[in-house]
């Protein structure tokens, strides 16, 4: 269903033969398992004028036939469910069950309760004043995305976007180009009509920066790293185009003294290691009571041992490899430096090819840099705290703030916790693991500026008009 080395351009396949091209490698076993095209400033500009041709045309489709065509596309995603989920496992690594729940089962529900916000909206009304504010789609948008969730990442920006009226070019992770592609076909094949949905692919600094460089769109809709987030909010900024950035984290668990230890830190340690820990808001630092640190860490590292390295696919299988060489590097490398600080490491070895064991790391300072920076591994470091204020202090003492979890057998306590701390997306006690589809997610702080999921999401896609005075209703 994806041919090789194609862009999915106004509804067609293209397949230019002059351009450069760039091997997708499957992280466990090395394997080439297709190729794409690193994308020309051509590939660009076709892609940027079939979505400004499709865009009066789909914005003047009623919202009801758009949501209508978003559950066609979410019982399109339902059907090929397993092909997405291998196809993802394939391409990144992550464990089949992973993959199922979070690049076809939340997708799909991403789409479905994108449909029903968009079908309750008030598109028009008269306000108290008398006018008529009106809600209009932004026009052709920009999303670029990552590699770790690489379906459910651009779903989250397509389901809101066409729920909108905006049409869109999707420029996916060069390492996980396959599943962007296969979603474009199923979205020819839910009838979404040519052009309102565009694939161009290749690496950031070739066509992504051709991309974003482009004049010709109206938003661009970002999720991956702080660096290249700046560079693309600054380029927008420049230009005074909207930008919606979803950027890092560093996430904080915290668990009060009254809390359920065990639960806690068993807990912590698998949604720390949720695809490898390639996850951005994975709560990558556990703050528990300096009392409790040494039995915490034994918890945390006897759960770590119990992780089952190997074939993604295999349904036995707890991690899968990291996703390239770079992020193997980078996680051995940090592991190596608090080693060499005097850090407790139980784990973090280096297995064959990218799969690392998951590692547990305590007796570091709190600015050390495993402690402070964005990781993207399998990689849990613990920190002790001196009662709640303490912890609210290591808590929030992140340039990050994209999500935290906090632990207390008080409920009052745990809301009074959460209230306190500065991120996006709160978890109390575990709950509401994995994401649902309507809870805003985004950051506070450098994780980002703008939230995807829900009513939110789709307020990032529309303009707003007031028009004063006596008006005709455009109201079906
Ligand atoms: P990345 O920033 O390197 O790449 C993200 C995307 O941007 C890719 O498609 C890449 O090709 C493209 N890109 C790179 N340079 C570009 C440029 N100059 N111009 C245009 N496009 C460019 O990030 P990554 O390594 O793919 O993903 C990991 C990062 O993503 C982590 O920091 C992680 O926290 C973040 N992330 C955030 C969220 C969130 O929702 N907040 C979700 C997942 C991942």
């Amino acid at each position: 269903m994806v041919p090789d080395n194609s862009l999915f351009i106004g509804g067609r396949w293209i397949a230019p033969t002059d351009r450069e091209t760039v091997p997708v490698v499957n992280p466990a076993t090395g394997a080439t398992i297709g190729s794409i095209v690193d994308g020309e400033q051509s590939d660009v500009d076709a892609a940027f004028a079939a979505a400004r041709d499709a865009l009066p045309g789909w914005s003047a489709t009623s919202p009801g036939n758009r949501a209508d065509l978003l559950d066609s596309l979410a019982d399109t995603i339902h059907d090929h469910a397993d092909e997405l989920a291998v196809l993802a496992s394939t391409e990144i690594g992550m464990p089949i069950a992973e993959s199922r729940a979070g690049q076809a089962a939340l997708p799909e529900a991403v789409l479905r309760s994108t449909a029903d916000i968009a079908r309750s909206m008030k598109w028009e009304y008269l306000d108290a004043s008398g006018s008529t504010v009106i809600r209009e789609p932004v026009g052709v948008v920009l999303g670029i995305t990552p590699w770790n969730f690489p379906v459910h990442q651009i779903v989250a920006k397509l389901a809101p976007a066409l729920a909108a009226g905006c049409t869109i070019v999707l420029k996916p992770a060069e390492l996980t180009p396959l599943n962007a592609l296969f979603l474009a076909g199923l979205c020819a094949t839910a009838g979404i009509p040519s052009g309102v949905v565009n694939v161009v692919t290749g690496r950031g600094s070739t066509t992504g920066e051709k991309l974003v460089r482009s004049t010709d769109y109206d938003l661009v809709s970002f999720t991956g790293s702080l660096a290249v987030g700046r560079h693309i909010g600054s380029v927008a900024g420049d230009r005074v185009v909207r930008a919606t950035l979803e950027l890092g984290g560093k996430s904080p668990a915290v668990v009060a003294d009254d809390a359920d230890l065990e639960i806690a830190v068993r807990t912590t340690v698998k949604n720390c290691f949720t695809n490898a820990g390639q996850k951005c808001n994975a709560p990558t630092r556990l703050i528990v009571p300096e009392i409790d640190r040494a039995r915490a860490t034994e918890i945390a590292v006897s759960a770590a041992r119990d992780y089952v390295l190997g074939d993604p696919l295999d349904a036995a299988t707890t991690m899968g490899p990291l996703a390239s060489p770079a992020q193997r590097d980078k996680v051995l490398g940090y592991v190596a430096g608090a080693r060499s600080r005097g850090a407790t490491v139980s784990g973090g070895e280096p297995l064959h090819g990218l799969f690392v064991r998951p590692a547990i790391i305590t007796d570091v300072a709190e600015d050390d840099p495993v402690a402070r920076d964005e990781i993207f591994g399998p990689v849990l470091v613990i920190l002790g705290h001196r009662g709640d204020a303490d912890a609210m202090r290591i808590a929030n003492d992140t340039p990050y703030g994209l999500s935290a979890e906090v632990w207390s057998s008080d409920v009052v306590r745990a809301s009074n916790l959460a209230r306190q701390i500065k991120a996006g997306q709160i978890r109390i006690n575990g709950v509401r693991t994995p994401q649902p589809p309507i809870a805003p997610f985004g950051g506070y702080k450098a994780s980002g500026l703008g939230r995807e999921l829900g009513p939110f999401a789709l307020d990032e896609y529309l303009e707003v008009k007031a028009v004063l005075g006596n008006h005709v209703s455009g109201e079906e």
